[in-house]
């Protein structure tokens, strides 16, 4: 399989006349996603799970069979286990409203790594101020690894729930879960798990990481826009308040109260179009299979890291192994800022990312406070990263810094 039938699938990347390399903020869709969404509209639009009509049912179906290939995307137990959402951010809301405001009380801890995303912090710092639970960071080292001893120290007998990203959206590291799982579950704790940039680039497994929840975007995947997923152990979910309330969640309302329906946290009419496109989209890197996925991503990881590295002025967050890299390059080039970077970058044609990326706190931890992010996918090419470092490597030049 060649890159250049890869590309062909992507109707923007055959038109766009720029190199796309923010794929971290969002990838680029393949025709069948956007073929699979008309089609919905085209062929199945009415009211998913209400009608008892024919075109209802089959607007149902579609959408309970993406919920299914969801589920057996992240190896969940059951498809009742996963949960419609607009994206990680509504997932991480839903589990902090219900579970974290439901479940957490004063004298509890709550375990964030200094590397979440704000998605996975605003609303555990919502918790904590509401239940009084207090709020522990646990550290990392500048090569983004979580040690044995911190992950000790800040896991103990008061924490109830661990908030942790599987990937980190600036360093591009990959956590140990399954270690985090198993210390948060020996004493008595919940962890709920950012999926957003590792879902899309490595296979996930919710049962061998024993993740209580786990939350992750559509349009990360090359899925549509507006819909993402929470996987959550059934037990949990079962002893949860909805979050939402309305339509579509129960199965009687009473002048002074409701029963709810299983679920019950799918309020108001669904984003079932997006659910089906969303399928489409895990069908298609399926087919692509991960092992090509990472394969590809991590020779243009490799690539970008060795070219960037070579420039001394030029300084890559994170760990030195492009394996853990994720198809991320965070940098710093001294005396440039990285929207100076970026702008640079953009006039040369390169679309990156530049800024604090939704990480302050990690960023000041790391002594930074922005930086540039070139973030791959599986259909981008070598030659886009030799543009990239071609570009860098003039940018201190074009500063008027003489190099
Ligand atoms: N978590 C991580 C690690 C992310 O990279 C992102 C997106 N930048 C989010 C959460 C939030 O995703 P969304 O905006 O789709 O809710």
């Amino acid at each position: 399989m060649t890159t250049d039938n890869i590309r062909k699938n992507f109707p923007l990347l055959q038109q766009m006349d720029t190199i796309y390399l923010d794929n971290a903020a969002t990838a680029q869709r393949p025709s069948c996603v956007l073929v699979a969404v008309q089609e919905f509209y085209e062929q199945k639009n009415a009211n998913p799970l209400r009608g008892f009509y024919p075109l209802s049912l089959e607007a149902t179906e579609s959408y309970q069979e993406a919920r299914k290939t969801v589920q057996e995307f992240i190896h969940a137990e059951e498809p009742e286990e996963i949960i419609f959402t607009r994206n990680t951010t509504e997932s991480l809301n839903l589990v902090a409203y219900s579970y974290g405001l439901n479940f957490l009380k004063e004298g509890d801890e709550i375990a964030v790594t200094i590397m979440e995303h704000h998605s996975n912090l605003l609303p555990w710092q919502m918790v904590s101020r509401m239940t009084g639970a207090k709020l522990h960071y646990l550290e990392c080292t500048s090569e983004g690894e979580l040690t044995d001893e911190e992950l000790q120290k800040g896991i103990n007998e008061r924490t109830r729930l661990v908030a942790v990203t599987q990937v980190s959206n600036v360093l591009g590291c990959v956590n140990p879960i399954q270690k985090i799982t198993e210390m948060a579950h020996r004493v008595g704790a919940v962890v709920v798990v950012d999926g957003a940039q590792s879902v899309p680039h490595m296979p996930v497994d919710v049962q061998a990481l024993d993740a209580d929840f786990l939350a992750f975007s559509g349009h990360k995947l090359m899925g549509p826009m507006g819909i993402g997923c929470l996987y959550g152990k059934r037990e949990l979910l079962e002893k949860m308040p909805p979050f939402l309330t309305g339509g579509e969640m129960i199965d009687s309302v009473y002048r002074d109260g409701a029963v709810f329906a299983p679920q019950k946290f799918e309020a108001g009419t669904v984003n079932a179009a997006g659910a089906v496109g969303l399928a489409a989209a895990i069908r298609y890197l399926q087919e692509k299979g991960f092992d090509y996925i990472q394969k590809k991503e991590l020779e243009l990881t490799q690539r970008a890291m060795e070219g960037l590295g070579a420039l001394p002025y030029v300084h890559i967050l994170g760990s030195k192994d492009p394996a853990n890299h994720t198809g991320i390059v965070s940098f710093t080039i001294d005396g440039v800022h990285p929207h100076d970077v970026s702008e640079i970058l953009s006039s040369d044609g390169i679309d990156v990312r530049a800024g604090h990326h939704c990480a302050q706190p990690l960023l000041e931890y790391l002594g930074v406070r922005s930086s540039t992010r070139a973030s791959m996918m599986f259909y981008n090419t070598p030659e886009e990263i030799d543009a990239l470092i071609e570009s860098v490597s003039t940018i201190r030049r074009r500063m008027g810094y003489g190099e």
